[in-house]
């Protein structure tokens, strides 16, 4: 994927001169600064000083430059002056006296600085009075020294402010500090091959169907054109997070083999006026200069929420929504050029963007159904080795709700585990292990329950099983467990539907399941006389079902069909808002308590009903700790349909017959 980041107008050039004048100005700073501190004050005198003092044997080293000479006095410090005390401490520390007094002598020389005369007398003069001379050495190579003290610095200072600058204008936005409202070119991306391809997004297919007509039309727009038809000039995908929305306009752009312009909706609007306008401008222009080319946003909601809905109204997102609404109009579809835009909150957009010429098509990306599922699955597992055995069929029944990039993400938690497990492809039980470490998170082997706490949650998770077994209208128990799970839960009942799952629900489907929720605890009061904690998730969603049955439903006889509920932001799994009066509300309130009092009834004098098996099963599953749901069947049909005789007279029969 090549990020090509506008190579054209952006503005580049101004940044990078005022860049380098900060650079050069810290550069001349850091330079004076260093000079100032490495060169202690030296005092001028003259050549013939300079003799005197050689002559009278006050000098002690002298270095030689190309200009001047400095010069060293002999140190006047009196070396018996130091204590004895510090001659202790120096031994304390293995330094030898001589050493010290020697660098003290150093640091106290007095230093002279005089011209350099070309003097033949000088030499043998110095060697007389025993005066040690040098000539710098890194002097000698004038280039390096200015590439050290120049330029290595300018590069550094320029280096820095670059990256700060850079950093902050993923805040700010546009092209830096320097370039607000100038360019915002690098706000999108631009993918020249998506290298996605419908083959890469599965269970969608009428989504697919809907986008095949903007494929056909990038590829062959005469042949629309020819007729006088126009093609809508944006569609809008409409679904849940995860469903493969960005998945789906990627591979528009990947079947039509044109570029792919995506940005996301909340980078247009920036806290500054007009950027975001100016924002979509430059975006239209740049597209319509490759068209045929697709342009996706993602999350439109962020700029298209309605106008008039807000409280306080946001100028910058008018701007850009006004922008891209003009823009929209301005351009000529029968270029190729074609917009998506995803959004899981559609109920929220301005009307103006979805009237006809805008977003005028709408594409519904529905979480997948069993089938979806597992073509999902069946998309995914090909990136991984696995063992021939695998059943996605199984994996598929399992996941009912998941979503796409729940169901990549279980096949990646069952690779990973694959190799956790030293092994080299995945099993089912791997699959299987992360279908369950999604739903309930990983098993915490660690945290020991005392026997009493594993003998509840097993009559809990029991209870529930036995509710499920002991009523038509449920699905089949999958796996028991007590094994407790980081999510929280400390054992649980996993239930799945044996052939395709339906998509309604009758009341007495969803009293039975409130039955089965409210079970748990029912078999707490009837085996230890008391109620845990561990049914706060159960009550949690029994209510919300037994809530959802009497104001969305209409099932309940005492309101009928009145709809006193409706959901706000559906595919958000969004909060239910009340229609309905204060009196209503605590009406509703009253039914609920009814009907979940009814369903824990039920359940107890069921449970009450089959007691040996609820012991039973429940002993067994504390010695073994996990379940499947056959060993569970097996024991559960053992007890309550005992029939002993049935199996001698069926192998008698044939004998008979
Ligand atoms: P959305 O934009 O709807 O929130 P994405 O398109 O970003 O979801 O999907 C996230 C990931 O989930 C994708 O990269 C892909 O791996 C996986 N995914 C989602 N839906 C599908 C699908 N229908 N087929 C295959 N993979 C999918
Ligand atoms: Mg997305
Ligand atoms: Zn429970």
């Amino acid at each position: 994927m090549d990020n090509k980041k506008n190579p054209k107008n952006s503005p580049l050039k101004n940044p990078v001169i005022i860049f380098l004048i900060i650079s050069a100005i810290a550069t001349i700073i850091l330079n004076i600064a260093i000079s100032a501190v490495s060169n202690p004050t030296k005092t001028q005198i003259t050549y013939d000083k300079f003799l005197s003092m050689v002559n009278k044997d006050k000098v002690d080293e002298i270095i030689i430059e190309s200009d001047r000479i400095i010069i060293y006095e002999k140190s006047d410090i009196d070396i018996s002056e130091i204590s004895q005390k510090t001659s202790k401490m120096i031994s304390i520390f293995g330094i030898s006296k001589k050493d010290v007094y020697e660098e003290l002598q150093k640091e106290s020389r007095k230093i002279y600085y005089t011209g350099y005369i070309r003097d033949e007398r000088l030499l043998p003069v110095l060697d007389e009075h025993g005066v040690t001379y040098s000539t710098p050495i890194q002097y000698n190579n004038p280039i390096l020294n200015f590439i050290l003290s120049w330029i290595l610095p300018l590069g550094i200072i320029y280096l820095i402010f670059f990256l700060l600058t850079r950093s902050m204008s993923k805040h700010i936005g546009g092209g830096g500090i320097m370039g607000i409202g100038q360019s915002n070119a690098k706000m999108y991306n631009i993918e020249n091959k998506t290298g996605v391809t419908f083959a890469d997004v599965a269970g969608q297919e009428e989504a697919k169907e809907s986008l095949n007509e903007i494929v056909d039309f990038l590829h062959h727009p005469a042949k629309y054109t020819a007729i006088g038809a126009k093609q809508p000039k944006g569609a809008l995908l409409v679904g849940p997070p995860g469903t493969g929305k960005t998945l789906l306009a990627k591979a528009v752009a990947g079947e039509a083999n044109v570029p792919f312009f995506s940005l996301s909706g909340s980078e247009f609007v920036e806290m500054f006026v007009g950027v975001g306008a100016s924002r979509v401008r430059d975006l239209f222009k740049q597209a319509s200069q490759k068209a045929p080319c697709i342009i996706f946003i993602d999350e439109i909601d962020a700029i298209g929420k309605s106008r008039d809905a807000q409280i306080s109204s946001n100028d910058e997102r008018e701007q850009t929504l006004n922008q891209l609404l003009s823009e929209m109009d301005g351009f000529d579809s029968s270029k190729g050029l074609v917009i998506l835009a995803a959004t899981n909150r559609p109920e929220i957009l301005d009307k103006a963007l979805l009237r006809p010429g805008r977003f005028d098509r709408r594409i519904i990306v529905e979480k997948p159904d069993l089938k979806g599922r597992e073509d999902i699955l069946k998309v995914h597992i090909k990136n991984v080795k696995t063992d021939p055995s695998i059943d996605l069929h199984a994996m598929a029944l399992a996941t009912s709700g998941a979503v796409g990039a729940d169901l990549a993400n279980m096949v990646n938690e069952a690779a990973l585990r694959a190799v956790r497990m030293g092994r080299n492809a995945v099993l089912q039980e791997d699959l299987m292990e992360a279908v369950e470490v999604i739903i309930a998170g990983k098993e915490k082997k660690d945290r020991i329950l005392s026997e009493k706490e594993k003998r509840m949650v097993a009559f809990h998770e029991v209870g529930h099983a036995l509710a499920t077994a002991l009523q038509k209208n449920t699905q089949p128990v999958h796996k028991i467990t007590i094994v407790p799970r980081t999510m929280g839960a400390l054992g649980y009942t996993m239930q799945m539907p044996e052939e395709e799952e339906h998509y309604l629900m009758s009341k007495d489907e969803i009293l039975d399941q409130i039955t089965v929720f409210l079970a748990g605890r029912a078999a707490e009061e009837l085996v230890f006389g008391t109620k845990t904690t561990g049914a706060s998730n159960d009550i949690e969603r029994a209510t919300s079902m037994a809530r959802a049955m009497i104001t969305q439903y209409g099932m309940s006889d005492k309101f009928g069909m009145a709809g006193l509920e409706s959901i706000e932001h559906k595919y958000l799994d969004g909060r239910s808002v009340s229609n309905c009066s204060e009196e209503t509300k605590t009406k509703i309130d009253e039914e609920i308590v009814s009907v979940l009092g009814a369903c824990h009834d039920k359940a107890y004098s069921l449970l009450e009903g089959h007691r040996t098996a609820l012991d039973e099963i429940s002993e067994y599953l504390i010695k073994k700790e996990t379940i499947t749901g056959d060993e569970f069947m097996a024991i559960f049909n053992r007890i309550e349909n005992p029939e002993p005789e049935t199996e001698e007279t069926k192998e008698e029969t044939p004998e008979n017959e």
